[in-house]
């Protein structure tokens, strides 16, 4: 039997308002327990909410960037259980109107080819506090801080078929919330969150399958780890002649495995109903308007403009646009060196300082390469001053803060690169001399050994004779 996966994502992004969805008290994460939590949120009787209209704003430059219909009146909803860390006993979401309607995005593949996937819709919540455990022997604590913090929670449709799929879906929207400033994407610290809703069916089958929801697994490669085994498990299950069950299950990175958490028949009945403390949300064009015309060049503009203005490659294009703070960086070496030539300032970025920053575990903002520091270095490389493998030097020295620019490097420690025909001729007839037998051996057709030649030649002059001049001048003198 040939399966189906169908996988549908729920994400919460934490909206990097300074102030509380409802409240006045501060969203920063971090502080002392229950120092951010004021009467609404800690929801005392007699108070009421009021609405942070940055949280609607986000949610509308959301909507605006994949293409969402917006809904001109939205209504916030209580949605009632009973937890320790939800004082109110209700969370405060939108259910039948929600802020964001039906809206899609384009996600790209590792084989390069590409799949709308819908969004169902986003809407506008509060986030609850936390439950600490362990902190006080044999006791729960309660912190309230988070409580009342908004969230966007973006609901996809079921148009996933692999866990890639699912992880590059979740990336793409990570991208976006950043890009569009309305989330700090911090997963660590919970401001990006994903359930993931997992299903499989027989291939050619109409129907979903029943569903098991994965929750609240906090990085790329434990999403993609979990769904994995819940398909195994799910396609195990069904082989032997069992069922999957709607339910919660949790998934534990330590065992890779999922546990079954509540089943539907627990879970709760949330009965919704609109909130009487809270008007509709009205959206007027202006606003709309307004939010539009703020919006950044979002990341598949970037990445198309980055092709056909620059003519890098795609892959280079997505690469650099994956993150706003790259696509900047890239952009200010660029400018920095006078724009003349993208697909070397791409190559050392993607490369060079990339696999630099991985190693160190520093994002791009923490270079201790600045962006004009790398331009200056380019620039000497393209003007023929330096060799690339020179350039490389030059890099480590710039990483390691012991040179404040490529100039200045080149000139104390003499690496300019030798174009001087004469001087390299002087050094390609001292290298034959001394290797007579392989200069017999090239004559008589070993042509491979060129490469020797030319290292023997970069070794004579310490790297700094111009390769292609070496390889010019090299095969002449060979020649005759
Ligand atoms: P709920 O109200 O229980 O949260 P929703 O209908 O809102 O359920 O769906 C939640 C998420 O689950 C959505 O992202 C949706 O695409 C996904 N989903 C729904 N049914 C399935 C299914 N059979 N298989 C996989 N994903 C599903
Ligand atoms: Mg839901």
């Amino acid at each position: 039997m040939e399966w189906e996966v169908v996988i549908g994502l729920e994400i919460h992004a934490q909206l990097a308002t300074k102030t509380k969805i409802f409240s006045s008290a501060s969203t920063a994460y971090g502080a002392q327990p229950n120092t951010q939590a004021c009467a609404v949120d800690l929801g005392l009787p007699g108070v009421l909410p009021v609405l942070n209209q940055e949280a609607v704003k986000m949610a509308v430059k959301f909507g605006l960037a994949i293409g969402a219909e917006m809904a001109e009146r939205s209504v916030f909803a209580r949605k009632n259980y009973f937890y320790p860390d939800l004082p109110k006993g209700y969370q405060i979401s939108q259910m039948e109107l929600p802020i964001v309607g039906k809206g899609e995005l384009t996600i790209e593949l590792e084989d390069g080819s590409e799949r709308i996937i819908g969004v169902t819709r986003a809407h506008l919540e509060e986030d609850a506090g936390k439950s600490i455990h362990g902190h006080t022997q044999g006791q729960t604590g309660v912190d309230l801080n988070r409580a009342g913090t908004p969230l966007l929670e973006i609901v996809s449709e079921p148009d996933m078929r692999s866990a890639k799929e699912a992880v590059a879906y979740m990336k793409k929207i990570h991208t976006l919330v950043q890009y569009l400033e309305i989330c700090d994407g911090n997963m660590q610290e919970g401001s990006f969150r994903c359930d993931s809703n997992v299903s499989v069916r027989p291939k050619g089958q109409k129907e979903l399958g029943t569903r098991a929801e994965l929750k609240n697994i906090n990085s790329f490669r434990n999403v993609e780890r979990a769904i994995n085994v819940e398909i195994e498990r799910q396609i195990e299950l069904i082989e032997d002649g069992g069922m999957v069950v709607q339910e919660t299950r949790l998934y534990d990175a330590e065992k890779n495995e999922t546990r079954s958490m509540r089943s539907k028949e627990e879970a709760n009945d949330y009965r919704y109903f609109p909130d009487p403390d809270l008007l509709p949300v009205v959206l007027e064009q202006e606003m709309i308007d307004e939010m539009r015309a703020s919006l950044p060049e979002l990341p598949d503009a970037k990445r198309d403009r980055f092709v056909s203005e620059l003519d890098l490659s795609r892959y280079d294009a997505s690469v650099l646009t994956s993150s706003r703070e790259l696509a900047n960086y890239f952009e200010s070496v660029l400018a920095a060196s006078n724009n003349n030539d993208p697909k070397l300032c791409a190559n050392w970025i993607i490369t060079q300082l990339s696999g630099a920053l991985n190693k160190t575990s520093l994002e791009i903002d923490d270079s201790p390469i600045s962006a004009k520091q790398l331009a200056g270095l380019l620039i000497r490389i393209s003007d023929n001053t330096i060799s690339g493998k020179i350039a490389k030097q030059i890099f480590d020295v710039l990483w390691n803060g012991e040179g404040d620019d490529a100039d200045s490097i080149i000139e104390e420690q003499g690496l300019k690169q030798v174009t001087d025909s004469g001087a390299i001729e002087a050094i390609v007839d001292e290298v034959i001399a001394n290797n007579a037998d392989q200069a017999t051996q090239y004559r008589a057709g070993k042509e491979q050994l060129l490469g020797f030649f030319v290292g023997q030649v970069m070794k004579a002059s310490k790297g700094k004779a111009n390769p292609a001049q070496v390889n010019e001048i090299l095969k002449a003198k060979l020649a005759g």
